[in-house]
């Protein structure tokens, strides 16, 4: 059984999901089990989770050309050179 600290220090150097499955099934054990660090180390666990599903959703459904803050400033900078061509 791993111990609180190493389990911390699993989870503070990186990512537990890309850890070995066998690592990652000691980590979920002892965060389950353990009254010590366990409310602490599941809500670092959970915060991974919503990163690592973010990033995931980012990836295959980007946000709309519209919500996009450089496109808009690019739209904007079109627009702003459209402006300065037709006063010339
Ligand atoms: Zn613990």
């Amino acid at each position: 059984m791993l111990r609180c600290k190493q389990v911390s220090q699993a989870l503070a150097s990186d990512d537990y999901w890309e850890l070995p499955l066998r690592k990652r099934i000691g980590l979920r054990l002892h965060v389950f089990l353990c009254v010590v660090c366990g409310p602490f180390n599941r809500f670092i666990m959970l915060m991974q989770d919503a990163k690592r599903h973010y990033l995931k959703h980012e990836q295959e459904d980007p946000p709309p050309p519209h919500l996009c803050l450089s496109c808009d400033a690019k739209q904007r900078l079109v627009e702003s050179l459209n402006r300065e061509n037709d006063a010339t």
